[in-house]
């Protein structure tokens, strides 16, 4: 068995052809979690060959509309697009249950009925969630949004930790210590970091703090295209560094 990774959309709100909105794939078994659900996420899904109509859950990092605003279209794609009977579980900070019936005021019942079994949790820190018998989800707040969370994934063969939006962290580092596979957000190049994200040097410290095996890059707003983030991250940590492209691949072990 496998934890695999798929950086989906390595993006932000801001559109970028190459670039589309956050969304991350994570699949091992029969669990095919699509973490955030950014604009041309499904789109993306299908272009990448990922099983996307046994989507098995969706967690949500936050409520920025660039991490979950293809939610609505992801269920309706389920519905009319597929032949789906199986469940599907969105989960995510506490509101998410709040924020999917507001959805469905303005799209329709649909969303909360849309043909298949659907389940919406709101996840506590500290309380794990089972995706199967033997992958876990844990989230862990972060300093980005009231709600914002980190999201970690683990299974016997390692265990994946996704920063969704985040500014600097020495807790958050405290709760990813020791991932073998560190997905962080890197929005902005060194010098022009705002409050709440991530430069490749915060994240470099991070990945170092967490003594992360592996950091990989993501959430690149477009000045960040001008410079060369691995080398900036890799002067705070020595591990291995890859800046993420969408479609890009990778095995989470231990
Ligand atoms: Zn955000
Ligand atoms: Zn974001």
């Amino acid at each position: 068995m496998t934890l695999t990774l798929v950086t989906v959309g390595t993006g932000t709100v801001a559109p970028a052809a190459a670039r589309t909105g956050p969304a991350h794939w994570v699949e091992r078994g029969d669990v095919r979690l699509l973490m955030d659900c950014g604009s041309g996420a499904i789109h993306r899904l299908a272009q990448f060959g990922l099983a996307w109509e046994h989507v098995s859950h969706v967690a949500l990092t936050h409520f920025h509309p660039d991490h979950f605003g293809e939610l609505p279209a992801l269920l309706f794609a389920l519905r009319h697009a597929t032949h789906r009977v199986e469940p599907l579980v969105i989960v995510g900070p506490a509101g998410t249950v709040r924020l999917v019936k507001s959805l469905a005021e303005g799209f329709g019942d649909w969303m909360l009925d849309p043909g298949y079994p659907i389940g919406i949790l709101d996840l506590q820190a500290g309380e794990p969630f089972p995706l199967s018998p033997e992958v876990m989800l844990e989230v862990h707040p972060t300093p980005h949004t009231p709600e914002s969370v980190a999201l970690a994934v683990t299974a016997p063969e390692g265990r994946l930790v996704y920063t969704g939006d985040t500014g600097p962290s020495a807790d958050l580092a405290t709760w990813a210590r020791g991932c073998d596979l560190l997905l962080s957000e890197c929005s902005l190049p060194d010098g022009q970091g705002v409050d709440g994200h991530l430069t490749p040097r915060t994240a470099g410290e991070l990945a170092a703090a967490a003594d992360a095996a592996r950091l990989v890059l993501t959430h690149f707003y477009p000045p960040a295209e001008d410079v060369d983030v691995r080398a900036a991250a890799a002067a705070r940590y020595r591990g291995p560094i890859t800046a993420a492209a969408d479609g890009d691949r990778f095995d989470v072990a231990g």
